[in-house]
């Protein structure tokens, strides 16, 4: 059962912010896809945004996602309730109000979670408003749910910033709870449609650091032109709180920061392999 009401304010902050029961009416998150889209449950929105795609952008984080990494830095966007229930049309008029500025600085719009595709509905009337501003969009997704992200959801997404959690199916089993083989088939259908991705690999020491886990990654990656870049981001603490917060066992607490040594080793076996690498 969705919640009544015309939906509540969309919440400004980011991803460092805590969010927690703020929809108690909200449905389960497993098994959950609007239909229509008119409503959604989001976690923040962020404006000035660097890390998620060229350019300056806005990036909204929505609730739910199927998956349950053990680095994951936002813990409180797994469930849509404990994320704000706000009005499609609010987040556009928000955007609206943002989007000349971001025109000017060849930025855009950032979708990311959470699993945007846990709300396609939502999620796509918005990368369609955001396209009729004339502004960038890009989908920050694991590809889990891909087969959601049909041909025409795509075709409002400039730019799919996928990231791949580890290149051997035990390994992302391992950190994600989940399967691969789904973020395996959509980076290859986005291969064969030439949309343009940014890969993107979280480093964590003694856990996604192995060199036959990254090679795996590499040599899928590096053949498929449509990849303008992986990015490998080091792991680091700063999403702790939040599991002590919500109560949840985190199995990182002792795992240092990937160090630049480390990142650096990494990046090369991606360059060798015929990434760019960044
Ligand atoms: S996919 Fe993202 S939001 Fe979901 S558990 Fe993993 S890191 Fe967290």
């Amino acid at each position: 059962m969705t919640s009544p009401g015309p939906g509540a304010e969309l919440p400004e902050g980011g991803r460092h912010d805590l969010r927690h029961g703020l929809s108690p009416d909200a449905p389960e998150t497993e098994g959950y896809s609007d239909s229509e889209g008119a409503f959604g449950y989001v976690h923040s929105y962020e404006t000035g945004s660097r890390l998620d795609g060229p350019g300056v952008r806005v990036t909204l984080f929505v609730s739910g996602c199927p998956l349950r990494c053990q680095y994951c830095h936002n813990p409180d966007t797994w469930h849509l309730k404990d994320g704000t229930r706000v009005a499609v049309e609010q987040v556009v008029a928000r955007l609206g109000h943002f989007a000349p500025a971001l025109r000017a600085m060849n930025g855009g719009l950032t979708i990311s979670g959470g699993e945007a595709l846990v709300q396609v509905a939502f999620t796509h009337r918005i990368f369609a408003a955001a396209r009729s501003m004339g502004l960038h969009t890009a989908l920050d997704t694991s590809g889990y749910l891909e087969a959601r992200a049909t041909d025409d959801y795509l075709k409002s997404v400039d730019l799919v910033l996928l990231d791949i959690k580890a290149g051997d199916p035990e390994t992302y089993r391992r950190v994600t709870q989940r399967d691969l083989e789904p973020t395996l088939r959509f980076a290859e259908r986005l291969a064969a449609m030439d949309k343009p991705v940014w890969v993107r690999y979280v480093l964590v020491p003694g856990l996604t650091d192995a060199p036959a886990d990254i090679d795996r990654v590499a040599k899928l990656v590096a053949p498929m032109r449509n990849v303008e870049w992986v990015e490998v981001l080091p792991f680091h603490q700063l999403g702790a709180f939040k599991w002590k917060h919500l109560g949840l066992a985190y199995a990182l607490g002792d795992s240092p920061p990937a160090s630049p040594e480390l990142v650096a080793r990494v990046l090369g076996r991606f360059r060798d392999t015929g990434c760019n690498a960044r």
